[in-house]
C-alpha cells in the first residue's frame, strides 16, 4: 500500500538537487567528479553581512518574527526596489521567506485555483512546473528555442493565452538559460497582457544582479501592469547567500496578506538572524555584488569559447546568470561502449560517468535537446571540466 499523497507521488524531485546529491554521493566515493550541476555561487557570503548576523544573534535576535519579515527589512527591500529599479513598494506590499523558492510557492499557491492555466516559456526552472502541480493548475508551456536566444514573443504569448489562464510565470536573467529579456522585449508582453486583465505575472528576477548586458530591467515597471506582477527575488544569487535561505515577494496588497497568511501557516517566515544579515547586505552597497559579476563574466567568456571549440555543441553567448544551455541533439542516436544516447538526460549521465563532470538533463527545464551546464566554479575547474565533455563528447560515434 502506498502511504503517501497523490500530490507528493506526483512531484518530480527537483533535477538539480536531485544532480548535486548524485555528484556529492560519488565524490564521497572517491571519484573526482567536478559538478557543473548546482546553481550556487562559489564565493562565500561578504564578511559584513556575515558580521551582521553575529550582531544580531549577540543582541538576541533569537525570537519568532513577525511572519512576513522585520519591518527594517521591508523597509530596506522597499528601498532597493525605488533605488535599483525605479519601482514604489509600500513595506506592507513585501514578504520576506524561507528562499525565492517559498516565495514563489506562496505566490502560486495564493493564486491558482485547481483547473487554472500557468503559462511557462520554455525553457524555465525545474520547480516552477512542480510548484504549480501542487497547486493543481495546469502548465501551458510556450517553447523557446535556442535560435530565438530562447525568449518568447508577444505573437507566441497571445497565442497561449485562454479564458482559463491565470498566471504567467518566468526569470530574467532566465535559469537555466542566461538569456535577459530587454526593455522592449519586456513592453511587447506587458502590452499583450494589458488586453487579459485575468492574468497575474510572476517575474523572477533573482539573478538581477548577474547581468552582463545593461542595467536590470523589471516587466513590473510598466504602470498599466504592475498591480498584476509578483516580483520575485532573493539574496542567494547577488550576495552568495544560498545557505542562509531568505528572499521575498513585492506585489499588491492583497497577495501580500494572502502569501503572510500562508506562511503564517507553514513556517512562521524565515531565520531572525538571517533576516537582519539581509538588512546589513541591502544596505552595504553593491561593490561586492559587482565584484562577483566580473568573475562571472570571465567565467563565460571562457566557458564560452571552449564550448564553442567542441563539435556538435550548438551553445549563445548568456547575457546574464551563471548557466550554459547547450543544444546537444547532435549526439542523439550516437553510441559509445554498446550505449547509445537517446536524449539530454541520458547524455547528462553518459557526462557524469564518462566524464566525471555533473551537469543536469534538460528535460526537467522542460526542453529535451539540451544540458545545463553552471560555470559557478573556478576557472581551472571550469577548463578542466570542459576538456573532460570534450574528450567523452568525441567517444561517441
Ligand atoms: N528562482 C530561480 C530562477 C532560481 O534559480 C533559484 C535557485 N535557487 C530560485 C528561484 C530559488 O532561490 P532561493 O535560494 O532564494 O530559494
Ligand atoms: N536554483 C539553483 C539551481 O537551479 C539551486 C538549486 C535549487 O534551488 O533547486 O540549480
Amino acid at each position: 500500500m502506498n502511504a503517501l499523497s497523490t500530490r507528493i507521488n506526483n512531484l518530480a524531485e527537483s533535477a538539480t538537487i536531485k544532480m548535486a546529491k548524485l555528484g556529492r554521493e560519488l565524490a564521497a566515493k572517491g571519484v573526482d567528479v567536478i559538478s557543473l550541476s548546482f546553481g550556487e555561487p562559489d564565493f562565500h557570503t561578504p564578511e559584513y553581512i556575515k558580521d551582521a548576523a553575529k550582531t544580531a544573534m549577540d543582541k538576541n535576535f533569537t525570537y519568532y518574527t513577525p511572519v512576513a519579515g522585520y519591518p527594517d527589512l521591508r523597509k530596506a527591500i522597499t528601498l532597493k526596489l525605488k533605488n535599483e529599479n525605479g519601482l514604489d513598494y509600500d513595506a506592507s506590499q513585501i514578504v520576506v521567506s524561507t528562499g525565492a523558492k517559498q516565495a514563489i510557492a506562496n505566490a502560486v499557491l495564493c493564486l491558482v485555483n485547481p483547473g487554472d492555466e500557468v503559462i511557462i516559456p520554455t525553457p524555465y526552472w525545474v520547480s516552477y512546473s512542480e510548484v504549480v502541480k501542487l497547486a493543481e493548475g495546469t502548465s501551458v508551456f510556450i517553447n523557446a528555442s535556442v535560435e530565438q536566444d530562447f525568449k518568447i514573443t508577444p505573437e507566441q504569448l497571445e497565442a497561449a493565452i485562454t479564458p482559463k489562464s491565470k498566471l504567467f510565470m518566468f526569470s530574467s536573467p532566465c535559469n537555466p538559460t542566461g538569456s535577459v529579456y530587454t526593455r522592449a522585449e519586456l513592453e511587447g508582453l506587458a502590452k499583450v497582457f494589458e488586453r487579459h486583465p485575468q492574468i497575474y505575472i510572476l517575474s523572477d528576477e533573482i539573478y538581477e544582479h548577474i547581468n552582463f548586458v545593461d542595467k536590470h530591467e523589471s516587466i513590473a515597471q510598466f504602470d498599466s501592469i504592475k498591480d498584476r506582477v509578483i516580483i520575485i527575488n532573493g539574496f542567494s544569487k547577488a550576495f552568495a547567500m544560498t545557505g542562509w535561505r531568505i528572499g521575498y515577494t513585492a506585489s499588491n496588497k492583497e497577495i501580500a496578506a494572502a502569501c503572510d497568511k500562508m506562511q503564517g501557516q507553514v513556517t512562521s517566515g524565515t531565520c531572525s538572524i538571517t533576516q537582519k544579515a539581509g538588512v546589513a547586505a541591502l544596505e552595504g552597497g553593491l561593490e561586492s555584488v559587482h565584484a562577483m559579476r566580473e568573475q562571472f563574466r570571465k567565467r563565460r567568456d571562457l566557458v564560452y569559447g571552449l564550448l564553442k571549440e567542441i563539435d556538435g555543441v550548438k551553445v549563445n553567448l548568456p547575457d546574464g546568470a551563471f548557466y550554459f544551455f547547450p543544444d546537444v541533439t547532435s549526439f542523439f542516436g550516437k553510441s559509445y561502449n554498446g550505449r547509445t544516447i537517446k536524449d539530454a538526460d541520458e547524455l547528462s549521465l553518459y557526462l557524469l560517468e564518462e566524464g566525471n563532470v555533473a551537469t543536469v538533463g534538460g528535460d526537467s527545464f522542460g526542453d529535451t535537446k539540451s544540458i545545463r551546464l553552471s560555470y559557478a566554479a573556478a576557472e581551472d575547474v571550469l577548463v578542466e571540466a570542459i576538456k573532460r565533455i570534450k574528450e567523452a563528447l568525441g567517444k561517441l560515434k
